[in-house]
């Protein structure tokens, strides 16, 4: 039987559950005292709890590692959220462990939702068993988002301008860290992608036909984790 799983702050051997989840355990799930959840803090553990009130009494720990052995980022240019939702969700479940939302030159979504975007996260890393919540980072400018991608190591970017340049799937090289940089519905302007290029990215191809900005990121997620045996 799966344990529903739920992500809660943890103290005194007690998950300490919100209203809001109090609310979908006796309402909804329709589970009583002494029933069993799993519980997670976002630490990187996981454990088996019995429910007391509104606390969870913490049993045992559950070992199944499920977190990816590699660190990817994904830098993504602001795009309509539902779209960006949309990374944000399939990233989290592929194994993802950081976003980074920035504004280009060609961004026209500039919505900032920090809170729903938190939500999503911790909603997805729920549903699919991750005990870590990846990180939504702030919005960042280019300039700042490509700099902290090349503190990350070497920033692979997708840029639709280069598709007969290398595969992603070819020139994927095995590695703890890695960085993807993925443009805006409008792609990335030349000036941008050498900047870019300049500061350690490499360009890369992910074959000859435009993907949405939504679909290039979880495909290049999807192949880097793919190769580094995550998935
Ligand atoms: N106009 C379309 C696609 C824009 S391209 C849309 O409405 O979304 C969006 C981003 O996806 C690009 O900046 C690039 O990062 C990536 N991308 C899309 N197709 C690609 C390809 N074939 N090769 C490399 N990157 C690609």
């Amino acid at each position: 039987m799966t344990l529903h799983r739920f992500y809660a702050p943890i103290s005194g051997g007690q998950a300490h559950l919100s209203q809001a989840q109090v609310h979908q355990i006796r309402s909804v799930l329709r589970l009583d005292d002494g029933d069993r959840i799993a519980a997670f803090d976002g630490s990187g553990g996981e454990w088996l709890a019995q429910i007391q009130g509104s606390d969870a009494a913490l049993l045992e720990r559950l070992s199944t590692v499920v977190e990816p052995a590699t660190h990817l980022t994904i830098y993504q240019a602001l795009i309509r959220s539902r779209r960006f939702e949309q990374v944000l969700q399939k990233g989290t479940e592929l194994g993802v462990c950081r976003f980074v939302p920035f504004v280009s030159e060609r961004t026209v979504a500039a919505g900032d939702h920090p809170d729903r975007w938190r939500a999503i996260v911790i909603e997805a890393a729920e549903q699919c068993g991750r005990r870590i919540v990846p990180e939504v980072s702030p919005v960042l400018s280019f300039d700042d988002a490509v700099a902290d991608a090349t503190r990350e190591g070497m920033p692979y970017m997708p840029w639709e301008e280069a598709t007969d340049g290398p595969r992603l799937s070819v020139v994927h090289r095995p590695a703890k860290r890695m960085g993807l940089i993925v443009g805006p519905e409008g792609g990335f302007s030349e000036v941008e992608a050498y900047q870019a290029r300049q500061r350690g990215a490499m360009h890369v191809s992910l074959g000859p036909r435009i993907l949405r900005a939504d679909t290039a990121a979880i495909a290049a997620a999807t192949i880097l984790l793919h190769r580094n045996g995550e998935l």
